[in-house]
């Protein structure tokens, strides 16, 4: 705040207000000055907020949680201006806390960060959060481990996601990062399959991306497997994603920039002829976020950082035919990336 000179702050995405007090609930905002923080929420936080939020003082409130803390900031006497993340803020939004305010404050009082100020704070993880997120990731693995034995032709996409999301829950995650991802034989050319009715062939892909929540926090992961025996072109393009994939997860290092991890997969997809094929950039970060900065992305300068936790997953997709997509999280480290989702890799026949 005081490096963009703003006297104080209105947070009011969930993730960032999570981040900066702890708190868990669906309805909330977060007035934050030099000297002191408060939160807002509603009754039925009451209980909640007092065990979540330690620093922050708490305001139980009936009206919007966003009016109600810029409210709280315009009446405090050291407070000239209000930085708000325009991101995550819709003009209707704007609207009504402009309208809010009394008027010889509308005009100037509320102003948009020029770059958001928690989402960079939320970049590197710290021992804890790491803890967590590696929990969430080895969890996902053990549902992939078990999945595999369940996977058959005739089933449905539906009953691969209800199986593996069922034991998700059974396994003690709090929900799915996002809506898993099976599609299988010719929609496994789909980067972003979702289930459907179609049954599983006897003889083609199935793409399983996935995750878990696990204190908030997400856990990411692609593999694919194939039912029956596949042919030397399905081989071959497997084998060309998965050494892009593994060739990506050698460049990841703390000061390696984000373009040249994409830059290693996609070396190695365009040598095998598969440049084309290969539709969407290579990873991303996670963490309270299932899609949070960095991206990585062609030309993409961010330069990675200890404690980043992104996601490898380079792919291949022949329109018609078959795709492949092989996605590990890696945690950045000084001397290289430490993959936390450790399912096999080399191609599964079942
Ligand atoms: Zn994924
Ligand atoms: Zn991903």
């Amino acid at each position: 705040m005081s490096k963009v000179g703003l006297p104080a702050l209105l947070v009011t995405h969930l993730p960032d207000l999570r981040y900066l007090s702890g708190f868990t609930g669906s309805s909330a905002a977060l007035a934050v000055t030099r000297r002191a923080a408060r939160l807002f929420t509603d009754g039925r936080y009451t209980i909640q907020a007092a065990d979540e939020v330690a620093a922050a003082g708490v305001e139980i409130i009936s009206n919007s949680p966003s009016v109600s803390a810029l409210q709280w900031l315009a009446a405090q006497s050291t407070v000239t201006a209000v930085g708000f993340d325009p991101a995550h803020t819709t003009v209707a939004d704007l609207d009504r806390l402009r309208t809010a305010l009394p008027y010889r404050l509308r005009r100037a009082f509320l102003v948009a960060l020029p770059s958001p100020l928690v989402e960079p704070l939320r970049l590197v993880k710290d021992e804890e959060e790491l803890a967590v997120i590696s929990e969430a990731a080895r969890l996902g693995c053990r549902l992939f481990d078990g999945i595999i034995y369940y996977i058959r032709p005739g089933l449905r996409e539906f009953d691969v996601v209800a199986e593996l999301e069922h034991q998700a829950r059974l396994l003690g995650a709090e929900g799915m990062s996002f809506e898993t991802i099976a599609a299988s034989g010719v929609r496994s050319a789909l980067p972003h399959g979702r289930a459907t009715e179609a049954r599983l062939p006897r003889r083609g892909f199935l793409t399983l991306d996935f995750g878990v929540i696990l204190k908030g926090y997400c856990s990411d992961m692609t593999r694919t497997v194939y039912l029956g025996k596949p042919k030397a072109e399905e081989r071959r393009v497997y084998a060309a994603v998965l050494e892009a994939q593994e060739a990506a997860l050698a460049s990841v290092a703390a000061g390696a920039s984000c373009g040249d991890v994409d830059g290693a997969a996609r070396g190695v997809l365009r040598r095998e002829g598969l440049a084309e094929a290969f539709s969407h950039s290579t990873g991303h970060g996670v963490g309270l976020e299932i899609h949070e900065p960095p991206r990585i992305g062609s030309g993409q300068k961010t330069r990675l950082q200890t404690g980043m936790v992104v996601t490898v997953e380079p792919g291949a997709y022949l329109a018609g035919r078959f795709g492949v997509r092989i996605e590990d999280m890696v945690v950045v480290t000084r001397i290289g990336g430490q993959v936390l989702t450790l399912s096999p890799k080399t191609l599964i026949e079942l």
